[in-house]
């Protein structure tokens, strides 16, 4: 007789049933997804264990700070930790990346011995690239018992933890990722050491709760390792040596080129987030440009690179920092006239993983490696005050390192980059006394930015578009106008391709042509990031997208796609995209194209605008919705896609809440049904984000 599903169903339970039987309390943990993460792993690369055990052993460490980063703060906090511990208490600390590692003999991790983790939470409650294997394996973990002196342990009795998580509260699963971690760790059995922190960028406290949640933090630890405070003392991570008897013109020397192939000219895929395509911009333009703001399209052509995209996924761009911020960065640390001498930095232990490739040079790392213009935390300002040029800017920089309010007022209001907080405290003094190894370990290293695809692969597969706003940030009391590091060096590569007689329209003075001119031709390193953000795979079923401002980038391509459908014969279901802006005149993007889209898809492509700044009255996306409730409520009823692209602070969460109203309303059924029923949407895929 044949098999049906629901026999090969109970026979593979109780096969797995008796397989966890028979290893009862030495198999702690289910097997590794072999299907996971292909993405390359540096350490299994370099020949080095997985074995966190071991590499502790080998290095003598007793404290490890594992990191599940995405855009590299969680990494920063993990070092700043790891320096913190190591300083202040003389833990013997290492970083360490979760891809990196195994987890399958956690279950051995001794009492003497304490891990961090310091998890981001990417998207819809997701783990950050590098950590979605540990969170699988964490979560699917067995809570078996092992059987210690006739006492029954649990699998991470041993294993004492302290766990920091950053995430933004406008998004539904708040720091979801340190939130589940810890409860699937306490389920095993592992003692957690001070309160889970959580750190909201929602609320724009992430710093300041990461501040406030260490200090009773380490406490705690230190009574439970009984450990002792002492003076902290700047102990350098990496030694960075300077060769002057060196060239920069030697073919050793990386002068910005992101790894050995790159360097070397033997430059191949696969292309992913440790190895970018050095892309040609097949072309440009501004989409518009009302004096105060620039938006640009650029087409980036990847044909003969391997890589692939479908509708609906990320470019990630690999900006370079402008010379302008790189020329203040050196003047103001008395390193102008050393900018192009050859330095190698190494870690001075053999789990300090230096953040870029060496040798290189001063100039190579402030333009290409370091992220030299984001906002200064408290804890990096107060580090610098031991390296004052004299006794009252020592004072300065303790009280801004120490006290909130004075940070506030002096250094975070006023918008500064490192250089240009060195610049305006030390008012012409140099500050030589820093040492360069403590500018490699405070600043992140420069991560790539990403940008919601804005054509379909459909219609054009070798070819990926990207519609992004200049970003210059202007604040009242601030002295500096913020130049967004990418966009700007992206509008410098527009400028140059259309031969501007003016380059640089800010005087940003970028290195247009990179690393030994080998990105001349206008070319720009990217990769792809795949995401789950994806139109439904029968074109017949609606689709509702909402995407003001350049959240309509995705939505761009979901159109394209369509509209080629609908030529190609297929059966397109309504296409219904809420755009807005302020003015017609001014900020109406691809105002032609959904012209042309509207011919190929007929009726069935509705395009609806809200303009902000037109009329008397401020309209938003969120009043056409509502306007619109009844249709609104009908296509979902038709099991329509319901699509959120844009800003999460606000945007975002006004939509779902609206939606939520409509159901509603429409529905007559109480408002916190309703809630529910979007929620269901959303774990459903039927609704889905696509924010930041
Ligand atoms: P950055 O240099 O990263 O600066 C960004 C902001 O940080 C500044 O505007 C400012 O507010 C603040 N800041 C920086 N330095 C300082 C300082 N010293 N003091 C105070 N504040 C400071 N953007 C698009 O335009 N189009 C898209 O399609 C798009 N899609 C995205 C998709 C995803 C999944 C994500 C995560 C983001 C997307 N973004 C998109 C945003 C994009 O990735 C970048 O964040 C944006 O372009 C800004 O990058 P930048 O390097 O120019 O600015």
């Amino acid at each position: 007789a044949q098999l049906d599903t629901l026999d090969i169903v109970v026979l593979v339970v109780l096969l797995l049933g008796t397989v966890a039987y028979f290893t009862k309390g030495t198999y702690w943990a289910v097997q590794k997804d072999p299907y996971a993460s292909t993405l390359t792993n540096g350490l299994a690369k370099a020949g080095k264990s997985r074995n966190i055990l071991e590499r502790m052993d080998e290095s003598g460490k007793n404290c490890v700070i594992f990191y599940g980063s995405q855009t590299g703060t969680a990494e920063d906090y993990a070092s700043r930790l790891a320096k913190e511990g190591s300083s202040r208490f003389g833990l013997k600390t290492m970083t360490a990346d979760l891809e990196e590692y195994d987890f399958d003999n956690l279950d051995q991790f001794p009492d003497d011995k304490v891990a961090f983790f310091v998890l981001a939470t990417y998207g819809e409650g997701e783990p950050t690239d590098n950590a979605v294997e540990f969170y699988e394996f964490i979560q699917s973990a067995d809570v078996s018992f092992s059987e210690k002196g006739g006492v029954e342990e649990k699998a991470l009795g041993g294993l004492q933890y302290v766990a920091f998580g950053l995430g933004n509260n406008t998004y539904e699963h708040y720091n979801s990722m340190v939130r589940n971690v810890s409860k699937s760790l306490d389920k095993l059995g592992a003692k957690r050491i001070g309160d889970a922190g959580e750190g909201d960028d929602g609320a724009g406290t992430m710093e300041e709760d990461f501040l406030a949640w260490k200090e009773p933090m380490w406490s705690a630890l230190a009574s439970a390792m009984s450990l002792e405070e002492r003076e902290a003392v700047y102990e350098p991570v990496f030694e960075v040596t300077e060769k002057p008897d060196m060239s920069p013109e030697e073919d050793a020397v990386y002068l910005g080129e992101p790894n050995k192939n790159h360097l070397e000219g033997t430059s191949k895929g696969p292309y992913n987030a440790h190895n970018p395509y050095i892309a040609p911009i097949a072309e440009s333009k501004e989409l518009f440009n009302d004096k105060t703001r620039n938006c640009l399209h650029m087409e980036i052509d990847i044909s003969g690179s391997n890589l692939s995209y479908t509708t609906g996924d990320h470019i990630a761009v690999w900006p370079t920092n402008a010379g302008k911020e790189v020329d203040r960065f050196v003047n103001v640390l008395g390193l102008a006239d050393k900018r192009h001498t050859v330095i190698t930095v190494k870690g001075l232990d053999a789990t300090a993983k230096v953040p870029f490739p060496s040798p290189t040079t001063y100039d190579t790392v402030l333009r290409y490696q370091l992220e030299i213009c984001a906002p200064l935390s408290r804890q990096f300002v107060a580090s610098l005050a031991q390296f004052a040029p004299n006794e009252s800017l020592k004072a300065e920089i303790t009280k801004a390192g120490g006290d909130k309010d004075y940070f506030q007022e002096r250094v975070a209001s006023m918008n500064y980059n490192i250089a240009q907080f060195l610049e305006a405290m030390g008012g012409g003094e140099k500050w030589s006394n820093i040492p360069f190894s403590l500018m490699v370990e405070s600043l992140n290293k420069l991560q790539p930015r990403y940008y919601s695809i804005s054509s379909s692969s459909l219609v054009q597969k070798n070819k990926i578009s990207i519609t992004a706003v200049v970003e210059s940030l202007e604040r009242p009391n601030a002295p500096h106008i913020v130049k967004g590091v990418t966009t700007n060096y992206l509008l410098a590569l527009k400028q140059k391709q259309h031969g501007d007689p003016h380059p640089d329209p800010h005087g940003l003075d970028y290195a247009i042509t990179g690393p030994r001119n080998k990105y001349d031709g206008i070319h720009v390193p990217v990769h792809v990031r795949h995401s789950n953000f994806k139109l439904p795979s029968d074109p017949s079923r609606p689709v509702i997208m909402i995407g003001p401002g350049t959240g309509v980038a995705p939505f761009r391509g979901f159109v394209q796609e369509r509209a080629q459908q609908a030529e190609n014969g297929e059966n397109v279901g309504k296409t219904v995209l809420f755009f807005g802006c302020r003015k017609p005149s001014e900020d109406f993007m691809y105002e032609d194209e959904w012209k042309q889209y509207k011919e190929a898809l007929g009726e069935n492509f509705e395009l609806v605008t809200a303009f902000s700044r037109e009329g008397t009255q401020k309209i938003y996306v969120q009043h056409r919705l509502k306007e619109r409730a009844e249709e609104v409520n009908k296509l979902l009823e038709q099991k329509a896609y319901f699509y959120v692209c844009g800003d999460a602070a606000n945007m975002a969460r006004e939509v779902s809440e609206v939606l939520a109203n409509i159901i509603s309303e429409q529905r007559g059924v109480p408002k916190q049904k309703a809630e529910e029923i979007v929620k269901g949407m959303r774990s459903s895929n039927q609704y889905q984000e696509d924010v930041w």
